[in-house]
């Protein structure tokens, strides 16, 4: 299958739209004709090389589309189905088999390895093979293939071509507080970082009825949307101390739960004093390998949780037509935070994404 790719070659980019050959899928893939991808902090970490992969190699890992081809082995969707595609896991090893999948031992070659399962590459450039199968999908393209493991059937009547996001990072802020922090109705909370992964995780605290939201970022456009989407205070960190603000605001006791969305050690440091005794913090955010943050380990004693929260601890063939059902009904409205592209305008859209004027860049392929 001929189509067009967004490749990166070198380190730090950029992406460049090149003519590819898709294989024909394996007994257990299934090709996706992509309507539309979402770009993730993760596709330029890679991109950058923060943290190492094959290169040159095909990314993105919040693809959208129509279901145009499935392998002989593949039951759980059809041609003509509508999917949005996520990370991928192996459901063999012993914390899959566990029922914990988000702790997959194979999930590092699944979702980054640049080959499929059986070591294929299933994306050439002419003769050149290149990185492929990128979270069990590798989506600035064209056409995708995916595993049935990756693959979620969506409503229809809903516009595809806004989903793609709910396949990473919008079910990673969601479910880091509506799955993985789980705030009973009447919680406090604060949110390091009011990014697409932030103000998703507001939203969840939203329809977690939280009562108290507090949001943290240093761009003000960021704040005013955190407020409009349910904040109910906001801290401009350049202007005021967070970690004292949120103390006031707390009245001195600190935040029932803690997320931390922004992948600066720095701010992560300062997050963690603002978990109340006996309260939980989640760090989502993710900084460059091998990053190491300074805790003070009495503070910690008095019955704080911090823990690492993956995809939002989402099973995602429950969680995503949860989401897409909490749009329907405007109590989850993350179409707020797209704008949409070209594939031409990949670089546009990384720049927009790292410099803030953008929340979640889409891109359409059709
Ligand atoms: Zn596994
Ligand atoms: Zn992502």
């Amino acid at each position: 299958m001929q189509t067009k790719a967004a490749v990166v070659r070198a380190k730090g980019g950029p992406f460049t739209v090149e003519e590819v050959v898709i294989a024909e899928p394996a007994a257990d893939q299934i090709l996706v004709k992509i309507v539309a991808v979402g770009m993730c902090h993760t596709d330029l970490t890679i991109r950058d090389q923060n943290l190492p992969t094959m290169l040159p190699m095909v990314l993105g890992h919040e693809g959208s589309g129509i279901v145009e081809k499935v392998g002989a082995n593949v039951t759980k969707v059809e041609p003509g189905d509508h999917v949005v595609l996520t990370f991928h896991t192996c459901g063999h090893c012993t914390n899959c088999l566990s029922g914990n999948h988000l702790s997959c031992e194979n999930a590092f070659g699944l979702n980054f390895g640049g080959r499929t399962h059986s070591g294929d590459c299933t994306i050439h450039a002419g003769d050149e093979p290149l990185g492929c199968s990128f979270f069990g999908q590798s989506s600035f393209a064209g056409y995708a293939l995916s595993y049935e493991r990756n693959t979620v059937a969506v409503d229809k009547s809903v516009p595809l071509e806004l989903l793609g996001p709910l396949g990473c990072g919008v079910q990673t802020g969601a479910g880091s507080v509506l799955n993985a922090l789980n705030p009973p109705a009447g919680s406090d909370i604060v949110i390091f970082g009011a990014g697409a992964v932030g103000l998703s995780a507001v939203m969840g605290a939203v329809i977690a009825n939280c009562t108290t939201i507090i949001v943290i970022d240093i761009k003000q456009n960021r704040l005013d949307l955190a407020t409009e989407l349910g904040a109910t205070h906001v801290i401009n960190a350049e202007q005021t101390n967070p970690v004292e603000a949120v103390m006031e605001l707390t009245g001195g006791r600190g935040a029932s739960y803690m997320l931390e969305t922004t992948g600066n050690a720095k701010v992560l440091e300062g997050a963690i004093y603002t978990i109340a005794m006996g309260g939980e913090g989640g760090i989502v955010g993710a900084p460059a390998m091998g990053t190491t943050i300074n805790v003070d380990v009495n503070f910690m004693l008095f019955n704080r949780h911090l823990r690492g929260i993956i995809e939002g601890d989402s099973n995602s063939d429950i969680f995503i037509p949860r989401l897409i059902e909490l749009y329907k009904q405007g109590k989850f409205p993350f179409d707020k935070l797209i704008k949409f592209y070209t594939l031409d305008e990949i670089n546009q859209a990384a720049e927009d994404s790292e410099n803030g004027s953008t929340l979640k860049p889409v891109l359409k392929l059709i």
